[in-house]
């Protein structure tokens, strides 16, 4: 079954890529595996999946290490808030943290980091919508804290992560992904950081059509490769 999805998923990628004239490639899928067993990641894994994310540092733990003994080699995401209590964990096991949200959380993560000789990846979380309660900086202070996290030696910037509110209607999510994708484009401009970011991370299941349209490199998908069920068409 897990199979099957990634084939449809990639198939349903390849379909919205050629329609805006993007190259299916540029797409990176992150199988977000919380709540998933090994055996699930594993089947992914062979379906072709490179990138997996996790939303809380203690089950990351946990199963990453259980991929280890199996030789299971995975780039790897935290996406879900982040405490910083457990950052010191966190910057051992993930390749890219999506969920900067805060200058304090950037501030241990460079400490933490920097203590273990790494310079940890991120993306900043910015809250594009009034309506969620999720985490996240609101676009208006975001490029503040951009300015101040390039400061920081153990962090290296790669882009941009949103959640969209949820609605019936996916199409009603595209002006939250254009505000995400025109941010980045600002910050480019203005050069605020010392790479160019290049990765957008928004879109999940419900609504990773309209993110690829409005410019995603970076899709966080859960149910659409764990579960059986028909939102990917
Ligand atoms: C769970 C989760 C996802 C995946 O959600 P689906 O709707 O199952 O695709 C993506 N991003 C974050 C931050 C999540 O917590």
């Amino acid at each position: 079954m897990i199979k099957d999805n990634v084939r449809r998923i990639r198939e349903y990628i390849f379909w919205i890529c050629s329609k805006i004239n993007r190259r299916h490639h540029s797409i990176t899928i992150v199988a977000v595996s919380k709540g998933r067993t090994c055996e699930e990641i594993k089947e992914a894994q062979e379906a072709g999946i490179t990138d997996i994310g996790e939303n809380r540092v203690q089950e990351a733990l946990i199963k990453y290490n259980e991929l280890r003994t199996m030789n299971y080699k995975l780039r790897t995401h935290m996406v879900g808030h982040l405490q910083t209590n457990k950052v010191k964990d966190a910057v051992k096991i993930f390749d890219l943290i999506q969920s900067v949200d805060s200058m304090r959380l950037a501030l241990e993560i460079d400490k933490q980091a920097a203590k273990i000789n790494k310079i940890q990846d991120v993306l900043v979380e910015v809250k594009t919508s009034p309506e969620t309660t999720k985490f996240g900086l609101e676009p208006e202070e975001a490029i503040g804290v951009i300015k101040e996290i390039v400061k920081l030696k153990n962090i290296n910037i790669k882009g941009l992560m949103t959640i969209a509110p949820i609605f019936d209607d996916s199409e009603k999510t595209r002006p939250y992904f254009r505000m995400l994708r025109e941010l980045k484009d600002k910050i480019n401009t203005l050069h605020l950081t010392p790479c160019t970011l290049d990765t957008l991370s928004m879109g999940m299941t419900d609504d990773f059509k309209i993110a690829i349209e409005e410019g995603s490199n970076m899709v966080r998908l859960g149910r659409a490769i764990f579960e059986r069920q028909g939102t990917v068409p």
